[in-house]
């Protein structure tokens, strides 16, 4: 059988070899840009006239390539497509279906820096960020592959005399997958294939901003040779195609990751019974987040602003475990402050198709208007201590400078509200008694962090602090598959933990089977 999961590691990119290789790959990628992608429904290719362009975020007018916009007939046929397929691939050996997994798996790592180059041109990925999101892919598959093994053999329970008893795992039937953009090769991936290996047949309706690279994760999917109707493609506005997935009669799960505000909206939806439905829709949805780093008085001040500044501007603030808030007790404060400034400021920006940087454009002119738009709120609300500005090179791509506020009310919009953009505010608080409260005082609860040095501040974060992923000296984003399964709690979402050991269940029935002998 396979040998045990192990998460892929990073490369270093200051070492020549692997710089060398990303170099090669985005010249290969910048030789493909431009191409047009089909939708795929039932094993078919679909194409039409009414496209979706995606263009390079840090160079506004570069076409990384186009795609056919899904129409709402179109999702239909996706839906009939899926459910057709369901019967026998619901049937295929759970080991069977694993081993798909595993050759995608093993076609994404031998194009790991492609896949990599692809998300740079696409969503303005660094190179460690891109490559990180390429292997939390691959290891995505390669667990989920193993773990299906493993529920295969049922849950196990306890003998009863004279029967045979069993509980074991059953496919669902049809799952929409909606997925956002910014792990576009990750997420999608992940929740793609979880609900594949699972024996359910799948609609993908990637995000609207990277609908490129869920083209080429297709393009790998063919390569794999899926039976026709397993996978199927429907690229376009969510509110098309996404409403017609949601709402449709015959769609069994709805595996959703994205806003908070999209993920209610499915949530309700998902409850509302359409004619002809016989089920009650079963809803995933992991959401948005306000992470939070607290900052105790006996703390390592230099580890904490090093956390604090990779995990509120990696990506440009843009992954849903991002620190936009950190916690700090006042006694701390103005030390850690100058500690964070100094490493803000020296962070690089630029378009990372042309070099390494530490940070690049964010997604699109709405989250830039979105960002630009807080920073005003932000001069109301406190202290501008870095950036605050518009970025010079506005004009070719989407930048935003890094910017930090202090002083910050607790109740402040800039400390409530997801910005998801490289805004950080900072709050003081009297104590830990207060910072904890502090942290636990938005209505989302995805990540959060604490630095402390006690013991009993440390135990007490471990019950109270309201997040479904809490990391103790050390930063709040970078979860690894099955080290750190992944969700959140409260607006932040179902807590499916992706990536962890109770995921797969979440898109199977569970059977209790009986015989008297
Ligand atoms: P979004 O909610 O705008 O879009 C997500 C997906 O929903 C897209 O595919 C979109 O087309 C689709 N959609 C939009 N309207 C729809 C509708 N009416 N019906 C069905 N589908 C619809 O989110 P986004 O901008 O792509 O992603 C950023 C958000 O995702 C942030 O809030 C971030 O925190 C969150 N996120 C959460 C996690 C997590 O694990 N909790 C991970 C990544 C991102």
């Amino acid at each position: 059988m396979f040998t045990p999961f192990e998460n892929e590691t990073y490369v270093d990119f200051s070492q020549p070899e692997p710089a060398r290789k990303m170099r090669e790959a985005l010249d290969l990628v910048a030789s493909e840009l431009g191409k047009d992608y089909p939708n795929i429904i039932g094993g078919k290719k679909i194409s039409s006239d009414d496209k979706l362009v995606s263009v390079n975020p840090a160079n506004i007018n570069q076409i990384v390539g186009t795609v056919t916009k899904a129409t709402a007939e179109d999702a239909e046929q996706a839906i009939l497509a899926a459910y057709a397929a369901f019967p026998a691939w619901s049937k295929t050996d759970p080991i069977v279906r694993a081993r798909y997994l595993v050759r995608v798996a093993a076609i994404l790592r031998r194009r790991i820096y492609e896949f990599s180059a692809w998300m740079t041109y696409e969503v303005s990925k660094t190179w460690l960020e891109a490559y990180a999101d390429t292997a939390e892919a691959i290891d995505f598959l390669e667990f989920y592959a193993r773990e299906m093994v493993r529920l295969s053999a049922g849950n196990g329970n306890t003998p009863y005399p004279g029967e045979e008893n069993e509980a074991r795992f059953m496919p669902m039937g049809v799952v929409a997958v909606i997925s956002p953009w910014n792990f576009p090769l990750a997420i999608m991936a992940g929740m793609t294939m979880s609900a594949v290996v699972t024996g359910n047949c799948v609609i993908t309706k990637p995000a609207e901003q990277s609908p490129i690279l869920a083209a080429k994760f297709y393009e790998v999917l063919e390569e794999a040779r899926f039976p026709a109707g397993v996978v199927n493609l429907v690229q376009g506005l969510g509110e098309v195609v996404g409403e017609v997935l949601t709402g449709h009669p015959l769609t069994r799960v709805i595996s959703f990751t994205g806003s908070r505000a999209v993920g209610l909206h499915i949530n309700k939806k998902a409850a509302e019974v359409v004619p002809g439905q016989k089920w009650i829709k079963r809803a995933i949805l992991e959401m948005g987040g306000k992470d939070c780093i607290v900052v105790d008085d006996d703390s390592d001040i230099d580890a904490a602003a090093e956390g604090i500044v990779a995990a509120a501007f990696s990506f440009q603030g843009q992954k849903c475990s991002a620190c936009s808030r950190v916690v700090v007790v006042e006694s701390v404060h103005d030390l850690l402050l100058s500690k964070i400034l100094t490493r803000a400021s020296k962070l690089t920006m630029g378009d990372p198709t042309t070099g390494d940087f530490n940070m690049s454009a964010v997604i699109d002119q709405e989250s830039v208007d979105r960002v630009e738009a807080y920073m005003e709120i932000g001069a109301k609300e406190g202290r501008l201590v870095l950036g605050g500005t518009p970025h010079p090179s506005k004009e070719s791509g989407y930048f935003v400078v890094p910017t930090i506020f202090t002083d910050v009310d607790r109740n402040a919009r800039i400390a409530q509200e997801e910005i998801f953009g490289p805004l950080l505010s900072i709050i003081k608080a009297k104590d830990f008694e207060d910072a904890l409260s502090i942290a636990n005082s938005t209505e989302y609860g995805l990540t959060g962090a604490l630095y402390s040095r006690k013991r009993e501040h440390l135990e007490r974060a471990r019950h109270e602090f309201q997040v479904g992923n809490l990391y103790l000296n050390r930063k709040c984003t970078g979860a690894f598959v099955d080290v750190q399964p992944f969700g959140g709690f409260n607006m932040s979402g179902t807590d499916s933990k992706a990536g962890g050991r109770d995921y797969l269940q979440l898109l199977m029935l569970a059977k209790s089977v009986s015989e008297r002998w």
